[in-house]
């Protein structure tokens, strides 16, 4: 499903399966990028620091408005033809009713609704090119795409922020995973040649400029093929985990504890050895991202390189949620010459990136390929990640 290598799926192609599929052509279409997090782990359900920017890779939406209070919903990456067009009335729309792909654009349907705005249904194809599960957030892309979509033809006036919290509570409520806010406001938000430096706790955002090529720095993204589960226990135990670090020292969030208080605040915790660990990352990955900021707009690329890789460190041996195929990529990319490295996303598997010189591309793909192959893991996916646009309206 989705995901071949980037090219993105035309806007043309997907218009013309519209007519095909809904007999009419559609009112217009729209994209809305996948996202890598360069730093910022783990940091936004703690009201911390996050800084993503969008990938070349996105999910592209044809849709055309229908007034009967039904919502038509197909996509290209899904078996089933013509047959696979799902068709629910808006009515029944009800978080937790729906365990398949459709929950996604359903639940944006509904959110929208629930927030007052008259949505009287939508027919609907999609295609994209976002890995899924890879840890690249095709689920957000998917989100933000229908609301883009639905935010114009309903003339409905919401920034790019708004769309991407109803987005959220759309994958939190409806589809029922207890994500944070910086998937969708990455997609929604992100500007091309741009890194976005986002506050999760006020929504406030800055655009960082972060062109790697034109320093001949390259940045690697490695899918490591191992599905991450996010639903799943373990997010939710260190998101709980956070919540009671939090509780234990009396702050709203962790975002809250001063790096320069953290040996203070570590020692208050005492024997929460847990809970130690959990706060130690999360407050010092806040200071990280302000790091990565701070040398990107003074013009030191380079020099991101050994912060990416103590945000791996602490990923893997304070938060606990990296795993050998993660681990492998950055040893062996380091190993072999790389600036920096870290596995992205919510860990258990799916992705790392790569800080680089542009010459040492080729030498680093072989060994991060061979290294792989030697362990007997799955082939990676290696590609070069360009700070894309964020969502916008194509046609
Ligand atoms: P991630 O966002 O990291 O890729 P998630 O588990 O959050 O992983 O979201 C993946 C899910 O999103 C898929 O299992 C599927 O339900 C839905 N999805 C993503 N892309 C598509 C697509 N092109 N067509 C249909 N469903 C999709
Ligand atoms: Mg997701």
């Amino acid at each position: 499903m989705g995901a071949q290598q980037g090219a993105p799926a035309g806007a043309q192609q997907v218009a013309e399966r519209f007519a095909e599929l809904y007999g009419a052509r559609p009112e217009g279409v729209w994209a809305a990028p996948g996202r890598v997090n360069l730093i910022g782990e783990h940091t936004d359900y703690n009201d911390g620091f996050v800084m993503p920017f969008a990938l070349p890779h996105q999910a592209t939406a044809a849709v055309s408005r229908r007034t009967d209070g039904v919502l038509r919903l197909h996509s290209a990456d899904i078996e089933g033809g013509l047959a696979g067009i799902a068709e629910l009335p808006l009515d029944a729309l009800a978080p937790g009713s729906d365990e398949s792909w459709t929950a996604y654009p359903a639940g944006v349907v509904w959110a929208l609704r629930e927030a007052g705005h008259a949505i009287t249904g939508a027919d609907v194809h999609l295609s994209s090119t976002v890995p899924t599960g890879a840890g690249l957030s095709s689920s957000a892309a998917l989100e933000v795409v229908i609301a883009l979509a639905l935010n114009d033809l309903y003339a409905l006036g919401l920034p790019g922020w708004k769309l991407a919290r109803l987005c959220q509570r759309a994958e939190n409520v409806y589809v029922g995973a207890p994500t944070g806010i910086m998937d969708q406001t990455a997609s929604a938000c992100c500007r091309q040649g741009h890194a976005l430096f986002l506050d999760t706790r006020d929504l406030s955002q800055h655009q960082i400029p972060f062109d790697l090529a034109a320093e001949g720095l390259r940045l690697l993204v490695v899918d490591t093929r191992v599905k991450h589960a996010h639903s799943g226990g373990e997010y939710g135990k260190r998101r709980a985990g956070c919540e009671k670090g939090a509780a234990l020292l009396g702050v709203d969030a962790l975002r809250d504890v001063p790096y320069a208080g953290l040996d203070a605040a570590l020692a208050r915790l005492g024997d929460e050895e847990e809970v130690v660990r959990l706060v130690r990352h999360v407050v010092t990955e806040d200071h990280r991202v302000e790091r990565v900021v701070g040398l990107l707009r003074s013009g030191e690329t380079r020099a991101i390189g050994p912060v990416l890789t103590e945000g791996h460190a602490s990923l893997r041996d304070d938060f606990r949620i990296s795993c050998p195929e993660l681990d492998l990529v950055v040893d062996t990319a380091l190993a072999a010459g790389a600036l920096g490295a870290r596995m992205t996303g919510g860990g258990f598997g799916g992705s790392a990136i790569v800080l680089t010189e542009a010459t040492d591309v080729d030498t680093l793909t072989k060994a991060i390929e061979e290294a792989f192959a030697a362990a007997d893991f799955t082939p990676p996916r290696v590609f070069e990640a360009v700070p894309a646009a964020g969502a916008r309206r194509l046609v």
